[in-house]
């Protein structure tokens, strides 16, 4: 017999499209689900009040539209920010078993949650034109294997049928951000982004998508180049938020 007709790959490539374990506990899963009803239930939802530009939460009872100290004093170029949940427990290690772990099928429930930031009311009756990913540098896409804003971006597309548009490009290689305070992250991310050749966004809403929203800055230097060419609004939405 043939070593090959041995070999069944069914029950492999099944295991490969449907982790029968949860991501975050390796607790047990139907097999469709990617994360365990506890884990599931213990994912920090953000919710009111919020500050308004970066959604960052707050605690108490504020009732009108208000933007945190770390907005006030800085200039933000995107209208606003959507977060749906914090990067907090089973969301912080989800993310970075996606990232880090480069474990790609987990973009799909990491895209359900950015889906629900479209539920907002800051972006719910919001018209958009295009979807656009935040891009990596080519060597840090080549080395991690894909580029996790992307692979987001298209699933959200397809949900919400909209164009998706790569519209973006990093220029400059710069070292991972969070050693750096907010001024030098600005400071490392000026000149990193430009508009790819032949891409046009003037008078186009623009959806800007990350997978985590840090301080802000790489979405609101992505968003002054779109700006800058000509984009009349530009919102972001990330599946979490520090
Ligand atoms: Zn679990
Ligand atoms: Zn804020």
């Amino acid at each position: 017999m043939p070593l090959l007709a041995k070999i069944n790959p069914l029950p492999a490539l099944s295991s490969l499209f449907y982790p029968a374990a949860c991501a975050v506990c390796s607790g047990n899963v139907e097999p469709s689900d990617y994360l365990c009803e506890s884990c599931r239930g213990r994912a920090p939802r953000i919710a009111s009040p919020f500050c308004a530009k970066c959604s960052e939460p707050f605690f108490g009872a504020i009732t009108q539209t208000f933007s945190c100290a770390n907005c006030e004093h800085r200039i933000l170029h995107f209208d606003s920010a959507v977060a749906a949940y914090r990067s907090r427990g089973p969301v912080r290690k989800l993310v970075h078993a996606f990232k880090y772990g480069r474990q790609r099928h987990l973009r799909h429930p990491l895209a359900e949650w950015l889906g629900e930031t479209l539920r907002d009311p800051r972006l719910r009756h919001r018209r958009f034109d295009l979807i656009v990913p935040v891009p990596l540098h080519p060597a840090r896409e080549r080395e991690r294997g894909f580029n996790q804003a992307t692979l987001l971006a298209e699933l959200l597309a397809r949900q919400v049928a909209l164009p998706l548009r790569p519209v973006l490009e990093r220029i400059r290689y710069t070292r991972t951000q969070t050693a750096y305070d907010r001024a030098e992250r600005m400071e490392n991310l000026r000149d990193a982004f430009r508009l790819r050749k032949n891409m046009n966004v003037r008078q186009l809403h623009v959806l800007l998508i990350d997978d985590v929203l840090t301080t802000g800055s790489t979405l609101s230097e992505c968003a002054r180049v779109l700006k800058e060419a000509g984009a009349i609004s530009v919102y972001a939405a990330t599946a979490a938020r520090a």
